[in-house]
């Protein structure tokens, strides 16, 4: 895909200092784009689609086009087309890329996500890129490169319907491992129960919630199943979170 001409937002939940998000700033210039951040200033992995209003916020202007916002990725983004960029809104937002996948439920706690999400509705086309990473293994930015310009290769042309966004999880694999793109659905894996807890220096209990994952049998079409095949798993979400199905249950047993 040719990005020529085209402005592009990137955001993340990493920090605008991440490696992840110079790795999918550099993918964008590649393609022609030109490139803005808006980012948070701080990590907020797993912040969600959380919006500050309790507080002020600060952009903090790194270099022309490269702002850090002391907030969530949802207010980095926010701020990134209605302040930073509203003079030349953008064509497209990318988020991440995430050290780490957003698979399964993940997408709802998943600050990368939201990043997308918020972009979304905004009216702007998003999609999310995350890395799997196994368990004290060093991100593979390479494989994850590589992912983003297959991505924009396989989609070229794409457009995408109000309110849908693209959730693209690369697996962890070595670059001439990495498949194709495949198209997938959100999986499911059981969120365990390694909840840590200690004691503080005056007694009190706390806790630490751990390593949150307990991984289930993977279900053939899922992303969970799709990068651990070592393809690139592509899931469309929709913001509009109506289970019609149920809806329409209801709607009889209301008549009955
Ligand atoms: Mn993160």
């Amino acid at each position: 895909m040719d990005l020529s001409g085209k402005r592009v937002l990137v955001s993340n939940d990493d920090g605008y200092q991440a490696p992840g998000i110079a790795v999918l700033a550099e993918a964008m210039a590649a393609l022609g784009a030109e490139v803005w951040i808006s980012a948070p200033r701080d990590e907020q992995s797993a912040a969600g689609h959380s919006l500050t209003i309790r507080r002020p916020l600060r952009i903090i202007k790194q270099s022309d086009r490269v702002f850090a916002v002391d907030g969530t990725p949802t207010d980095a983004v926010l701020l990134g087309v209605l302040e930073v960029m509203k003079e030349t809104p953008p064509d497209l937002m990318v988020s991440g890329i995430n050290r780490g996948g957003n698979l399964g439920e993940d997408v709802t706690y998943s600050g990368t996500v939201a990043a997308a999400m918020e972009g979304t509705l905004l009216g702007i086309p998003s999609i999310a890129f995350s890395l799997v990473v196994a368990d004290g293994a060093q991100p593979k930015w390479a494989t994850a490169r590589l992912a983003v310009e297959r991505t924009f290769a396989h989609f070229a042309g794409l457009k995408l319907p109000p309110k849908v966004l693209l959730n693209v999880n690369i697996p962890d694999v070595a670059e001439d491992g990495l498949g194709g793109v495949e198209l997938t659905r959100q999986g499911y894996r059981k969120i365990g129960s390694d909840i840590h807890r200690a004691f503080d220096p005056r007694g009190e209990a706390y806790y630490w919630i751990g390593a949150q994952r307990e991984e289930d049998r993977y279900a053939e079409g899922t992303d969970l199943e799709a990068v651990g095949r070592g393809v690139l798993s592509v899931t469309p979400l929709g913001l509009d979170l109506t289970h019609e199905p149920t809806r329409d249950d209801l709607a009889r047993l209301g008549r009955a």
